[in-house]
């Protein structure tokens, strides 16, 4: 199921372009276009979920599992660190409203402040 005017389902479909990191059955990782680190990494299911409560938690394992697999394969190229960022409606800034976890590859001294 998809939304005609979500831009990540847009990106899922490949009519709008992005830089693909990573894809699997279910779901699909390309760069942010505003990236707060180097390697910034958005991990979105291809079928439009709002967010973390509108996705079926039978898709969990896979999303973790991607976000494990880029986050080691940041971490071999130089990455110090990773957060991992899941923003939940509005009021928990999210903009964009088809879920979709943010991976931050992490330096010391990168300067990005975050609020946890
Ligand atoms: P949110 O605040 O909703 O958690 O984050 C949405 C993210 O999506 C932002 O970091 C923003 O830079 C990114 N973004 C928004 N539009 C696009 C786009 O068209 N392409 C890509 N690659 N990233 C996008
Ligand atoms: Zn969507």
């Amino acid at each position: 199921m998809q939304d005609k005017n979500c831009i990540f389902c847009k990106i899922v479909k490949k009519e709008i372009p992005s830089e693909l990191v990573e894809e699997s059955k279910n779901f699909v990782a390309f760069l942010d276009v505003n990236p707060k680190t180097s390697g910034h990494t958005l991990i979105i299911p291809k079928q439009h979920f709002t967010n973390l409560m509108d996705m079926p938690a039978e898709l969990g394992n896979e999303m973790l599992e991607m976000a494990k697999d880029i986050a080691e394969r940041r971490i071999a190229g130089g990455a110090e660190g990773i957060n991992l960022i899941m923003n939940n409606n509005p009021a928990a800034g999210q903009v964009v409203m088809h879920a979709h976890l943010h991976l931050l590859p992490r330096k010391k001294g990168d300067g990005l402040r975050m609020v946890v």
